[in-house]
């Protein structure tokens, strides 16, 4: 079945190829058979390496070219997940997915769930809304990811988006008056807004942000907490 759909997609694309008048044919259905050959979100550097394990030496910028083509005529989908460079994966007509992003590996898991669409549709049937696509991405840690974490870690590693507790403070008696004078006490729940790229890290604990530097950042132990969401 799905060696037929490849072969089919295939003879369209060379068609195309043609029809646009194209060069260097051969190289572009090489790239596409490598493209069909993977099940999975490639980004063009990853496309250009399995290349050159079969022997096709081509560059990066060529191969990118190639997957924004197939993309403009509906053989590839363009992915863009926030923090990441972009990622392409078949279209295979009619059949939909969903995605669940790790912020940590980058590790990128398919899901259908068809409860969730008919909530989707529904929702925007009741507003009176004609849906027409939509995408639906989570954000999280993968198992593996949350396996290999240590239980206890520094403010400074825990990722946007995280509520954790305060269990503990590094830096001794003085920085630890700092920080619970801040608000943020042992035992306090609170969730990062901001822990990387310039500027402070940025924590909400009880309604209200609390920027802090780095240093002070990093003498803040704290644990997972279970998301209730
Ligand atoms: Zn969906
Ligand atoms: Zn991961
Ligand atoms: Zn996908």
């Amino acid at each position: 079945m799905l060696v037929k759909d490849h072969r089919d997609i295939h003879r369209q694309f060379n068609a195309i190829f043609e029809r646009e008048g194209l060069d260097r044919i051969d190289e572009r259905l090489s790239i596409l058979e490598a493209f069909l050959s993977t099940e999975t979100h490639l980004t063009a550097v990853e496309l250009t390496r399995i290349l050159k394990e079969k022997s096709v030496s081509l560059s990066e910028d060529f191969v990118a070219e190639n997957l924004i083509l197939f993309s403009r005529y509906g053989f590839a989908q363009e992915k863009k997940f926030r923090g990441q460079v972009p990622r392409y994966e078949h279209r295979h007509l009619g059949k939909h997915h969903d995605h669940l992003v790790c912020v940590r590996c980058g590790a990128i898991l398919e899901f259908y769930s068809p409860e969730i669409e008919a909530l989707q549709t529904g929702l925007a049937r009741r507003m009176e809304f004609h849906d027409l696509q939509h995408k639906m991405e989570i954000y999280g840690l993968c198992a593996n990811c949350v396996r290999k974490r240590e239980p206890t870690i520094p403010l400074t590693m825990a990722s946007p988006g995280e509520r954790v507790r305060i269990i503990g403070f590094m830096g001794g008696k003085g920085m630890e008056r700092r920080l619970t004078g801040m608000g943020l006490n042992r035992g306090a729940d609170v969730e990062v807004i901001k822990s990387s790229g310039p500027g402070p890290l940025i924590v909400a604990s009880g309604g209200t942000r609390i920027a802090l530097g780095y240093g002070m950042a990093k003498n803040i132990l704290v644990s997972m907490t279970q998301t209730t969401n």
